[in-house]
């Protein structure tokens, strides 16, 4: 059955037609949606034909959750869901004071293939259609709505490389911020990226403001190209030269992500060439403590060295912060829920 936010607003006004129902009932069915309905037969001023109509003949949402896990005290949600053809993705539902942010998958697995990241480890699956990356911010919408809240926050940081399934993540970047949908303002809404060039620079042309955040994690290109290969295709320098040149044409500050990998990249040296890097330019640095992967020969820093580290990025002059750790009991970093379903092949009770 063919899911209601699969279709476009002209083609699911054209649907409404051939029901002999006026156009407005999209913008409805829509906002019953982004309040968290979770049936057609919960959309109480919709005439009954047409609820009964779209029941018969539609899905609410074509996910179908496999897993919920929670952590940090109830703070943070982790789905793992299973797609049409049974692929699975994660999506991750993060609380705070001031805001409820969602970390959303846009491929199930990733081609990038980064060693320390449990995405890049499972055989890479398929891109995201733009309406399974919506319905994973739908479903959040409907989890924070039955606790008085609204999801503020989308950042493109599960599993996958959204540059390398573009026309679908700006298709739902445009449907997340539709004022009739969710209407999350492209500012709120983060898209994490290895750095494909290409891309970079043809995001800059399009007139959707989202942040830009760079996953560099090494500052000289022997490093970078063991930890994020696609640095062998498109080099550390020329990466920030475009990441620089979108922040310049949209006035927004890039971030650019550190994994703090123990020993690897968190040395003196690390952060001289990131300064060296990065000084003088509208940039943010984040670091990353790195959630442990099995399998991988990899290890967090303890906590002196973490400190130690970011006093060392700020003394470049550079603009540095410490991300916390939220979602670590949930194996909140990418693919790691996935990764531990498909081991056990035990269901995980919500
Ligand atoms: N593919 C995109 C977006 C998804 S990954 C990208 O790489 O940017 C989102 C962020 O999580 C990236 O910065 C990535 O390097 C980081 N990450 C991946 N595995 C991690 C781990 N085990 N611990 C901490 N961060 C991790
Ligand atoms: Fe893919 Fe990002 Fe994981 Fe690298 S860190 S394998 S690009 S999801």
């Amino acid at each position: 059955m063919v899911s209601v936010l699969s279709m476009s607003a002209p083609e699911f006004e054209t649907w409404l037609a051939a029901h002999d129902e006026p156009a407005y009932r999209r913008k409805q069915v829509w906002s019953w949606l982004a309040r968290g309905v979770s049936s057609f037969g919960g959309m109480r001023d919709v005439p009954k034909a047409l609820r009964d109509a779209m029941e018969a003949e539609l899905r609410v949402t074509s996910l179908r959750p496999l897993a919920v896990v929670q952590a940090d005290k109830g703070s943070t949600t982790k789905t793992l869901y299973e797609l049409d053809g049974g692929h699975s993705v994660e999506a991750v539902v993060m609380r705070y004071a001031d805001r409820s942010t969602l970390c959303i998958s846009s491929q199930a697995g990733c081609p990038i293939g980064c060693p320390f990241c449990a995405t890049g480890k499972f055989p890479f699956g398929r891109n995201l259609l733009a309406h399974e990356i919506v319905e994973q911010a739908v479903d959040a919408e409907r989890l924070l709505a039955s606790e008085g809240r609204r999801l503020s926050h989308v950042v493109f940081m599960g599993m996958g490389e959204p540059m390398a399934n573009y026309r679908a993540v700006m298709e739902s970047v445009r449907r997340l911020s539709d004022p009739d949908l969710l209407g999350i303002s492209p500012r709120r809404i983060v898209v994490s990226t290895s750095g494909l060039i290409p891309r970079i620079e043809q995001l800059a042309e399009e007139k959707v403001p989202v942040t830009l955040a760079i996953s560099l994690h090494a500052a000289r290109d022997e490093l970078r190209d063991v930890l994020v290969p696609i640095n062998r295709k498109y080099p550390v320098h020329e990466l920030v030269a475009a990441a620089q040149a979108y922040g310049t044409k949209t006035g927004r500050r890039v971030s650019y992500e550190w994994v703090m990998l123990a020993g690897v990249n968190d040395t003196e040296r690390d952060a001289r060439e990131l300064g060296a890097l990065l000084k003088g330019k509208l940039a943010h640095v984040n670091l990353i403590p790195f959630n442990p992967v099995q399998d991988t020969p990899y290890h967090a820093p303890d906590r002196g060295a973490i400190r130690r580290f970011k006093a060392q990025v700020a003394e470049q002059g550079l603009n540095v912060t410490l991300r916390d750790t939220r979602g670590r009991e949930a194996d909140a970093a990418c693919g790691q829920l996935h990764e531990r379903i498909a081991r056990s092949r035990q269901p995980v009770e919500a």
